[in-house]
């Protein structure tokens, strides 16, 4: 794991904190609903009240204009639709000779316009409502209080009255319906409203305040104590616990950020590891190679060639072993290209073995391979041959006492299967799915001998998978492993191709 020695950053405060955002968008949100609330309870109302006025009139001329040229219904619909609302009324008919003859009136205590008006008024009132084009016309005027009637009290405002004015045609006729009503304006009710509002104000502002401190406490708090914990991840402290508290978002963070930790320290301990085996690899042929070559310096006759080929020998480990270290680190950070080719796997795996045997024959080892046929495939040649030769040096090192590794190779439905088999110790179930990570050895004594680098199975894994190929292991502890790989048949369809970035 590489992992940058930087100082941790001090905490950057210059962002606007959860409170402060969601105060205020909460208070944004407080303001608009206030800003509506009194736009239609303060500054509308009046309006709302005379057009609902109107209204009520617009309704009772359209009743009465129904039975206009019946004067005794009129009479009784007159009863029925204006006395509710005291609406003081007048209907005339137009003459042929240009008069307008009364043929209905009804009136209400008070100083009603229509019982006041003089006929020359009454008369502006009909052209006005003549000239519109939907014949109708009104207007709404302060009603003049007698001088007896008795006085407003404070804040009241004053009353006012609407006139109606309606222009009607049935049955050849010309009527004019004229209605009057009294109401008395919201002015008192407005004023009311308009201190209610401030308090309503003050009340949903402070509401906004206090919701948004709490709201932003309860989803700020696990925020502030994952931050806590991954400082603690960030300084190498990897049991540093995250939790979530309640909120789906913030435990699906805990969950990652546990997850991550528990990867991270993984990952370090299995470095750790790597770290002392490596040392502790490196250092026996190193003082292997100091001590022969002391000997050979200093004692005249030691300087024979089985001594020379010790040097040698410890040297080539030193080689394998550091040249395992290098793939690893290029495959997994994906420097490595891979050059795929049309080769002969079964001759490669063929050749290979033949000289691994020669290597090991006399240390008493049996390894033999079995395949079907002369298969082709479309691969990079170097990397198979590095993935066979770690599966046939993982089987030796392992095979135990009875010293036999077999290699099957067995074709089916277009996909070679490269099968290497020992009949060693076999791993342990639970072992099954570690042993492809890096540094991961089962074995925790370190047996030179015995014991590689940890790192053989993460390059098989690294190629393998740069191939799409599938690859497994079967594992019976006590009875042995035998680890598999597939590739692909190369058909004559398929193309040579290199992904190497360096060529392109
Ligand atoms: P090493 O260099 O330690 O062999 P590898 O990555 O090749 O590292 O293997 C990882 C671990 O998997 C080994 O330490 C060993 O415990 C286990 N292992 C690999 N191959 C075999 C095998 N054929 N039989 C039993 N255990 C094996």
């Amino acid at each position: 794991m590489r992992r940058k020695s930087r100082e941790i950053k001090k905490p950057n405060t210059s962002g606007i904190s959860i409170k402060w955002k969601l105060l205020f968008y909460l208070a944004l949100f407080t303001a608009f609903v206030l800003f509506v609330v009194w736009l239609f309870q303060v500054v509308l109302l009046n309006r709302f009240y005379e057009s609902t006025k109107l209204d009520e009139l617009n309704e009772a001329a359209v009743e009465l204009a129904g039975v206009v040229s019946n004067t005794e219904k009129l009479k009784d619909m007159a009863e029925e639709v204006l006395s509710d609302a005291m609406i003081v009324s007048r209907v005339y008919r137009l003459g042929h000779d240009g008069y307008a003859y009364r043929i209905m009136s009804q009136d209400w205590v008070g100083n009603y316009y229509l019982k006041t008006a003089k006929s020359e008024e009454l008369e502006q009132l009909f052209n006005k409502a003549r000239k519109s084009s939907d014949g109708a016309y009104y207007f709404r005027k302060t009603v003049n209080e007698s001088t007896d009637a008795p006085p407003r009290p404070r804040g009241e405002a004053e009353r006012k009255e609407m006139v109606y004015v309606q222009m009607v045609s049935s049955e050849n006729d010309i009527y004019i319906i004229m209605l009057n009503m009294m109401y008395t304006p919201l002015d008192s009710t407005v004023n009311t409203l308009n201190l209610q509002f401030l308090w309503i104000a003050i009340i949903l502002l402070s509401g906004a305040v206090i919701l948004s401190g709490i709201i932003s406490n309860r989803i700020s708090t696990p925020i502030v104590k994952m931050n806590e914990s991954a400082r603690k991840l960030a300084t190498g402290s990897y049991d540093a616990d995250f939790e979530g508290e309640g909120y789906r978002e913030t435990c699906e963070l805990a969950d990652t950020l546990n997850y991550a930790s528990a990867e991270l320290s993984k990952v370090d301990t299995l470095q750790k590891e790597l770290i002392a085996n490596v040392s502790h690899d490196l250092r026996t042929p190193l003082t292997m190679i100091t001590g022969y070559s002391e000997v050979m310096r200093d004692i005249p006759g030691e300087n024979t060639p089985e001594n020379v080929q010790v040097i040698i020998d410890e040297s080539t480990r030193l080689t394998g072993l550091v040249n395992d270290i290098l793939d690893i680190s290029k495959i997994q950070s994906g420097t490595v290209g891979f050059e795929k080719n049309i080769f002969n796997l079964t001759e490669t795996v063929r050749s290979a073995m033949t000289r691994y045997g020669k290597l090991i024959e006399h240390d008493g080892y049996t390894i033999a391979f079995h395949a079907d046929t002369d298969v082709s495939v479309c691969a990079d040649r170097n990397r198979i041959l590095q993935v066979i030769y770690n599966l046939i040096n993982n089987a030796v090192n392992y095979a135990g006492e009875d010293k036999t590794v077999e290699v099957r190779q067995t074709t089916e439905n277009g996909v070679v299967r490269i099968a290497v088999r020992d009949n060693g110790e076999g791993i342990a179930p639970e072992d099954i799915d570690k042993i492809w990570d890096r540094y991961y050895k089962v074995d925790r004594v370190h047996k030179r001998a015995v014991v590689g680098s940890g790192l053989g199975l993460s390059i098989v894994k690294g190629v393998l998978e740069a191939h799409n190929a599938a690859y497994g292991i079967e594992s019976t502890p006590g009875e042995g492993s035998t680890f598999w790989f597939e590739l692909n048949l190369a058909s004559e369809g398929n193309a040579i191709f290199s992904d190497n970035p360096a060529k392109k």
